[in-house]
């Protein structure tokens, strides 16, 4: 911890605050400036007793960690960039991912048409929720596990690896026994007991953004998955509330440069849930292929105006082949291979 002392601090009072520090079981090591006192603090914070209670000494300004709160998912602790194996797929290597699907998985035919379209344009997993979270407890809550059995089903057709939404805690083994990835929704991305499950089950787990949640919150919620000896950890940025309801959310393309400079775990960017148009869906990915991401999650229906569920933000099969056309040369300018 580095203690930064208030300016025109007496010898005594000083000495005070390296009384306690000592005390709590640490080493302090002081650097004296011109302007302030700033005072280094060693121990295993562990074993001791937290040095932020110095926050209230009135001759204290303030107290700063030195280690970084998220220590497993940080860049620090990993050299590299690491990389998510999905099936036969690596994600956060050169080749760059593309997950599609329907919002909701509806029914047989509108899963498997979509499935084969995804995959003859391009992309590699096939998103579709059988557990749905949504805000109204009228509206369609998903298929469960039929529609699990029907991604499942979309996978043995097409070869397509599978992301769907583990919503309860309850469902974590059913759900892992059908997907490849589970992914934890934004309504979700705090609930630490469900993200300990999602990681116990040994499956990839797609953590996207809390849409209040800062970067250093969502960091934080990563390290539950790798701390419960999950390594498989994917990002994915959403879009974020804020005051702006032109788009449903904003999408927060910034976090994607953030989370590669402070992560080494690979970053997904949802463009649907992030503006909530289908018109807006293409630009967003091309700034999010542009910006670095290492996959993208995209809603795809094959009449979107029929869609149970999100239909003013998925995009049609046609429009999808036609954005997989204009990510290629974008992918490859970035280094990429889509
Ligand atoms: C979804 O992917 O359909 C979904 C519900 O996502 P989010 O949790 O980002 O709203
Ligand atoms: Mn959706």
């Amino acid at each position: 911890m580095i203690i930064v002392l208030k300016p025109r601090i007496t010898k005594r009072q000083e000495s005070s605050v390296l009384r306690e520090i000592r005390k709590l079981g640490y080493e302090p090591h002081v650097m004296r400036g011109v302007a302030r006192t700033v005072i280094g603090a060693i121990g295993d914070e562990k074993k001791n007793p937290s040095l932020e209670t110095l926050t209230s000494w009135p001759q204290v300004e303030k107290v700063m960690p030195i280690q970084k709160r998220f220590r497993l998912v940080s860049r620090e602790a990993h050299g590299k960039n690491s990389t998510v194996k999905v099936g036969r797929h690596v994600i956060g290597g050169k080749k760059f991912h593309v997950m599609a699907g329907p919002c909701s998985v509806g029914s047989e035919k509108q899963l498997m048409e979509t499935a084969h379209a995804v995959r003859k344009a391009g992309a590699t997993i096939l998103r579709g929720g059988a557990f749905k979270p949504r805000t109204s407890p009228y509206e369609f809550q998903g298929l469960g596990e039929k529609g699990l059995k029907l991604l499942a089903k979309a996978r043995k057709e097409t070869g397509l690896s599978i992301i769907t939404e583990l919503l309860s805690q309850k469902h974590a083994d059913l759900v892992a026994e059908y997907s490849d990835i589970l992914q934890i929704g934004t309504r979700n991305a705090q609930n630490y007991q469900l993200l300990i499950a999602a990681a116990r089950t040994g499956k990839p787990v797609l953590l996207k953004r809390g849409m209040s949640m800062r970067i250093m919150e969502w960091l934080l919620a990563g390290e539950y998955v790798l701390a419960n000896r999950n390594p498989n950890l994917l990002f994915c940025e959403r879009g974020i509330r804020t005051f702006e309801d032109y788009t449903r959310n904003t999408l927060d393309l910034s976090a994607v440069a953030v989370v590669k400079a402070e992560s080494h775990c690979p970053i997904v960017v949802d463009p649907s849930q992030g503006c909530g148009k289908a018109s807006l869906v293409h630009s967003m990915c091309r700034g999010a292929v542009a910006m670095g991401a290492d996959a993208l999650l995209v809603e795809v229906h094959p009449n979107p105006t029929e869609a149970i569920s999100d239909a003013a933000q998925q995009i049609d099969l046609e429009g999808f082949a036609a954005l997989m056309d204009e990510l290629a040369p974008i992918a490859e300018s970035v280094g990429r291979e889509i």
